[in-house]
């Protein structure tokens, strides 16, 4: 998206940069073997994040009209909360107040069940989807907010939105609880809950002049997205790993390392970058650390000494000494 200005402020205070997660999981699955029902929900969840990805740019776009340099905007925050981590899809920083939106980009017929905390739908394959009821992510995303605001000494109230911008999705409350959340809407309606909530007569609480400041402030508390126990999570084992190099013709792990670099043993196409992947995949997800000998048999590889040039010269960074050395990722993003 373009940075507008105005005045010289940036009205965007930080942009989105593309999920590493969903990237992640898809890499991981090349890895699982076919029938495995894991390999089936990585990609599902990685659509759903792309899904969310394009659910967001609607959301920009009703955003923009609103950017000024007392509504300033940013754009996929990731903060430490708890332990973990929150994602924030938009905050919006006012003098008065503060907003997170959620966007849900899901279609069909979404059921929300506030007293059993969930959000769920019924898939035609008979299985259920089911996630967090999202004003309770919300709530999370508000707190670790204010924990932050409390820290940087700043009074801000933080409201919450959460936008579906499916246009074919169809919301419905179930269990005691009828009527749907407040900050709950359907993006068509989602220009008019925030203009409401502008014109709501919120007192000023900080000056103008300080909202960039605040702004940049906020940003050195953003920490990278990080991927949480995503084996234990899909229910998948180590050992079902399957090594190899992916062909990025073929789309299987065909890629055989002769003559002095990787060759698809299908097409015969060279892939250079690919083994870089599989790296990853392993040091991601099994463990921060990888030793030559694990490296070998991820690669199919039986020359360490051609393991240890390939990790160099993906730019993993060797620690320890010779015998015991292992090679990691220099800004890792796991956090298991
Ligand atoms: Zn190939």
């Amino acid at each position: 998206m373009k940075i507008n200005r105005l005045g010289g402020i940036a009205l965007i205070f930080h942009e989105r940069k593309p999920s590493i997660r969903a990237h992640a999981y898809e890499l991981l699955s090349r890895h699982l073997p076919e029938n495995l029902p894991a390999k089936t929900s990585l990609l599902k969840e990685a659509s759903i994040i792309r899904a969310g990805e394009f659910g967001e740019k609607l959301i920009d776009q009703l955003l923009l009209p609103f950017g000024s340099d007392e509504f300033l905007i940013g754009l996929n925050l990731t903060f430490p909360f708890d332990g973990e981590t929150i994602q924030i899809d938009h905050l919006v920083l006012t003098p008065s107040f503060a907003l997170t939106i959620e966007t849900k980009h899901i279609k069909g017929h979404v059921k929300l069940d506030l007293e059993n905390e969930q959000m769920y739908r019924h898939e035609p394959d008979g299985s259920i989807f089911t996630s967090t009821h999202p004003p309770l992510q919300a709530e999370r995303h508000r707190k670790g907010l204010l924990q932050i605001f409390n820290k940087m000494n700043v009074d801000l109230p933080v409201y919450s939105l959460i936008p579906f911008t499916h246009s074919t999705v169809h919301l419905e409350a179930v269990g005691s609880y009828t009527v749907l959340p407040q900050e709950i809407c359907r993006s068509g309606r989602f220009t008019m809950k925030l203009r409401e909530l502008c014109e709501s007569g919120l007192p000023q609480k900080i000056s103008p002049l300080a909202l960039p400041q605040i702004a940049d402030t906020l940003k050195t508390y953003t920490v990278n997205e990080k991927i949480y126990h995503t084996l234990d999570r899909f229910n998948i084992s180590k050992s079902q790993l399957i090594p190899g190099v992916w062909c990025h013709f073929c789309s299987e792990l065909s890629c055989i390392w002769t003559g002095r670099r990787f060759r698809c043993q299908l097409c015969r196409e060279p892939n250079d970058e690919t083994y870089q992947d599989t790296l990853f995949v392993y040091l991601t997800f099994v463990s921060e650390s990888i030793a030559n000998k694990q490296a070998r048999i991820m690669l199919n590889l039986t020359r360490p000494g051609t393991a240890r040039i390939l990790m160099l010269k993906a730019g993993l960074e060797p620690f320890h000494k010779t015998s015991k050395r292992f090679y990691r990722i220099r800004k890792s993003i796991r956090a298991n």
